[in-house]
């Protein structure tokens, strides 16, 4: 009751691949030689044939057309007609030591067929009509087996014809063995077990890809396990075990489950290996092609609900061939580009490939009809489905290394920014610190040279205004007396022209000098006023004392003897001019100033090294 879609794309595939390899040498047809032996006997180069295009013929008809010597003999193996409408009728006969104890079978191992009939000799020339084929009732059937098989009972008659008569929908593929039933049922014992072996890596693999799911959350494992369970149900379609267990009375929908599974199965190779491969990132346009697989095997899958069984096996098996060969390029490529989990995805492949030549090889008959070659395609699929689970588990574990690599770099990479983040910190620190203390002693160098005058040592106009507007305002406030004294070198020009200016600055180092040695008083305020000019204010201090003060000055500078020789004198002198004041409300400092410089000009004018003072008037 089994459509193999799956199956037909095997033959497919091999069926190309005779056709473009070579044809068998056409053979004549002989009677097969049997014996009581383990092995199966392969009978197909023993098989004539006829086309029966109307399907009008019946047993006799063929008969006497085989004794007119119509049928062709057969030049493949197994012999196959494609998907043809026509009915076929077959036809051998057997020699050798007819007589098996355990009686004889013959078997059709290709389960899609529909409608076979076997018919058996009874030596009087009369025949048996056996029935096979997924189209008949299991009721109706000898051997209630997945693939049509017969028995023939313990003796074979030698050189009587045998015919079989076969149509079905499907590919019409005959491989043909005659087998003892000791022999048979041991086949069928190792079939059981390479069902359960097959079915038992399935479910293993599923519930490891579930388990790798639930604990990596990576969608491709479920992906995985829908391709697995897609091809379970198309396997076990073929076995006949679906049918058998699932929907035993469904003969329509146990027809189209197996396009509709094989369909979901390529939709899943293709889903799989777009998601596996990462193709959306790596090939666009492997991906657009796989996007175009994955819509029309969802179409398909519908469409082949409505459409002839034999055509959607043919689209299937066809777009089968070109999906499978985009995949094994796609993994190619993609590794070629330096993916490195597309390596199982590669191996995966290569052993479902495998199993397809193994197939073809047993077909050609260059292979012996072993467990291995039997169950390749199920051996090469198994396979393919544990290297995808596995290509799975690797590509997890080389995504973890690099993410970890990456981790471990990223956090070297931190703390070697962290170190040089804090080298520069501390470079900073101790930059900013040096340059403080470089700025520091600039300022308080700047500040020195705004405030004092460079040759004299002294402090210089600026200070001196500044002491002046902080001592008038004090005096102001506490109406105490404060005294100015202006005092101006005699004939200093002279004697610049005289010895020059170098010795005229130290003539006026030295004045300098001798006027801070002069002063007693913290809170005198000295400064160089201009060129030759200086001048002391007093703090609380009356014009008395101030008179005192500079007279005292002048004394010392005559004392000092500074030799002058363009001095009437004949050494250096200076004349002050002095005034003092208890400032008032309105009291200005430039009259205060003004007052001192008027009292200088009179001791100028009174023939210099005096000193001359000036009270104030008018208040
Ligand atoms: P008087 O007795 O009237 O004050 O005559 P004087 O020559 O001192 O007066 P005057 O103001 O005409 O000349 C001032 C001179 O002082 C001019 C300049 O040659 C000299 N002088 C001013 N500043 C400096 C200085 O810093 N160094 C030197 N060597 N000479 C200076
Ligand atoms: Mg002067
Ligand atoms: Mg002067």
């Amino acid at each position: 009751m089994n459509k193999n879609a799956y199956s037909s794309l095997s033959t497919l595939c091999i069926e190309i691949l005779l056709l473009l390899l070579f044809c068998m040498s056409s053979a004549s047809a002989y009677p097969v030689k049997v014996n009581d032996m383990k092995m199966a006997t392969n009978i197909g180069l023993a098989v004539e044939y006829i086309e029966d295009s109307a399907s009008a013929y019946t047993l006799e008809d063929i008969i006497k057309l085989n004794n007119s010597n119509q049928f062709k003999t057969s030049s493949k193996v197994p012999l196959n007609f494609g998907y043809s409408p026509n009915t076929y009728w077959l036809c051998f006969s057997v020699m050798g030591d007819t007589y098996s104890e355990s009686g004889w079978v013959l078997d059709l191992p290709y389960a899609p067929l529909d409608y076979v009939t076997f018919y058996i000799p009874d030596g009087k020339g009369d025949y048996k009509e056996l029935k096979g084929g997924d189209r008949i009732d299991r009721r109706a059937k000898q051997l209630n087996l997945a693939h049509p098989a017969f028995i023939l009972g313990n003796q074979l008659l030698a050189y009587q014809q045998y015919y079989i008569k076969v149509s079905s929908s499907g590919s019409i593929n005959m491989p043909l063995f005659l087998w003892t039933g000791a022999a048979f049922t041991e086949h069928l014992d190792r079939s059981k077990l390479a069902i359960g072996i097959l079915f038992g890596i399935l479910f293993a693999l599923m519930l490891y890809n579930l388990f790798l799911y639930i604990s990596t959350r990576d969608n491709d494992f479920l992906i995985c396990n829908l391709l697995i369970l897609a091809y379970s149900f198309v396997q076990g379609g073929y076995f006949g075990i679906s049918t058998q267990y699932l929907w035993p009375d469904m003969i329509w929908w146990a027809n189209k489950s197996l396009v509709v599974f094989a369909s979901f199965t390529f939709l899943s190779i293709a889903f799989y290996t777009n998601s596996f491969l990462k193709l959306k990132e790596n090939s666009t346009f492997l991906y657009k092609a796989m996007l175009g697989f994955m819509v029309f095997y969802i179409v398909l899958s519908i469409a082949s609900l409505f459409i002839d069984y034999r055509l959607a096996s043919i689209i299937i098996a066809l777009v089968a061939i070109l999906l499978l060969i985009t995949v094994f390029i796609g993994g190619m490529v993609v590794y070629a580009r330096g993916y490195k989990p597309a390596r199982f995805f590669l191996l995966a492949w290569t052993f479902f490939l495998l199993g397809m030549v193994l197939l073809l090889l047993k077909l050609l008959g260059i292979l012996p009809h072993v467990f291995i070659t039997e169950h390749s395609v199920q051996l090469g699929f198994a396979i393919n489905a544990v290297l995808l689970s596995f290509a799975l588990a690797d590509r997890v574990n080389i995504l973890r290394k690099e993410k970890d690599k990456a981790q471990q770099e990223a956090l070297e990479h931190l703390e070697e920014s962290q170190l040089a983040k804090s080298k520069f910190l501390a470079d900073t620190e101790r930059l900013v610190e040096k340059r403080t203390i470089e700025l520091e002693g600039a300022n308080k160098r700047l500040a020195e040279l705004a405030s004092i005058d460079v040759l004299t040592g002294l402090s210089n106009r600026r200070i001196f205004n500044e002491a002046m507007d902080k001592e008038f305002q004090r005096a102001k406030r506490a109406r105490n007396e404060l005294a100015l004294i202006i005092l101006d070198i005699d004939y200093f020009k002279n004697y610049n022209d005289s010895y020059g200016h170098l010795r005229g600055d130290d003539c006026l180092r030295e004045l300098a000098g001798i006027f801070r040695s002069t002063l007693s008083r913290a809170t005198d305020t000295l400064a160089r006023y201009g060129g030759e000019e200086f001048a002391i204010i007093l703090c609380d201090t009356n014009l008395e004392g101030a008179v005192k003060v500079a007279e005292s000055i002048r004394q010392a500078v005559e004392d000092a003897y500074i030799p002058h020789n363009k001095s009437d004198l004949g050494y250096v002198t200076v004349s002050c001019g002095v005034t003092s004041v208890i400032p008032m409300m309105h009291d200005r400092i430039e009259d205060f100033i003004n007052n001192a410089d008027s009292a200088l000009y009179d001791a100028k004018s009174a023939g210099r090294n005096c000193v001359k003072y000036k009270q104030v008037i008018n208040r």
